[in-house]
């Protein structure tokens, strides 16, 4: 089921937007930079910079409070279980 005309909601902050682009999947650049930046370093801290960078001060400021309430994620198991 598809529910159609309902507001698509954002990938990463779960907040209902109105997509200027149909494929859009975030309702600000900010979450989309933080989204891709978290996805690939697993790292607040990192996200925030790249959000400050980018000029995103306000995100950036939101993401370095979440790095410091966030405890540290487990490391990779080293045995790789992705072979098919
Ligand atoms: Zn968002």
């Amino acid at each position: 089921m598809v529910a159609t005309g309902e507001a698509p909601r954002c990938q990463r902050c779960g907040t209902a937007f109105n997509p200027s682009r149909r494929w859009q999947r975030f309702c600000s650049p900010a979450c989309r930079i933080a989204f891709h930046a978290e996805a690939r370093h697993r790292d607040f801290a990192y996200a925030s910079r790249v959000l400050a960078e980018a000029g995103f001060t306000d995100a950036a400021e939101f993401l370095t409070h979440q790095a410091a309430v966030t405890v540290p994620l487990p490391k990779a198991p080293s045995g790789r279980s992705d072979s098919a």
